[in-house]
């Protein structure tokens, strides 16, 4: 295969000119992740970054109590475990795979590798921290601001965008989890979801029905958010 042909499937590796795909595919080991498998743990050596194509990959904050709560999820859009671009070598956060699918996996050694010798590539990935710094900071204001149900429409707005799928799995209890609100208020709101035929929800399974009712009832931070790592691309 040609190196300048290739694609990742990943669309911050695919924004890479040419020059910089030359070898990719040698540079990434694809790996198959199934829901709730464990990436990467708080406090371990990073020894390699994850470059989702089709998987949702959730970073959660672990509270004293046992308490797990999400603080970011990372698709297609982007690379889990950002923050070696800025040089971390262990995890701050714990990820887990949300939505079953792939990733390309990159050696960490590989990773700096690139960071070092390419200014471009340096520049996209600190790019992409860039985009996951502001959308934490809109997603703060969302949390304190916006409905339940604007909410729920953004998160599954948003993961069908990273997923690049209009179907995948997703239980009630960890939408709950990931949204911070009781079960019943997410039961509630994929109902009224339902009902305003944005969705389908049958048995854990999400069915992305209409992109322009499900963007329309989502709160503002899913276009702020979007426009923020689609600007990432650009070198
Ligand atoms: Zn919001």
């Amino acid at each position: 295969m040609s190196a300048v042909f290739y694609s990742s499937g990943n669309r911050l590796l695919d924004a890479l000119p040419a020059c910089d795909m030359v070898n990719l595919e040698h540079d990434l080991t694809i790996v198959p992740l199934k829901a709730h498998q464990s990436t990467h743990s708080i406090g371990r050596a990073i020894t390699y970054v994850d470059f989702p194509i089709d998987a949702l990959v959730s970073v959660v904050a672990l509270l004293m109590n046992g308490d797990t709560v999400e603080v970011g999820t990372v698709g297609r859009e982007s690379f889990v475990e950002s923050e070696a671009a800025l040089g971390s070598l262990s995890s701050s956060r714990t990820s887990f795979c949300q939505v079953q699918g792939l990733v390309g996996r990159m050696s960490i050694e590989c990773f700096v590798g690139r960071m070092d010798t390419s200014v471009t590539f340096a520049r996209l990935m600190r790019s992409s921290v860039r985009a996951t710094l502001f959308s934490s900071q809109q997603f703060t204001v969302c949390n304190a601001m916006h409905s339940v149900l604007e909410r729920c429409a953004r998160w599954i707005a948003m993961t069908a965008d990273r997923v690049g799928k209009p179907q995948f799995s997703l239980t009630h209890e960890f939408l709950a989890i990931m949204l911070g609100v009781r079960r019943a208020s997410v039961t509630e709101a994929a109902d009224q979801l339902h009902q305003m035929g944005a969705i389908d929800y049958s048995r854990g399974v999400v069915t992305f029905v209409d992109a322009v009712v499900l963007e329309g009832i989502a709160c503002e931070c899913y276009k702020a958010s979007k426009e923020a790592f689609v600007a990432s691309l650009i070198y």
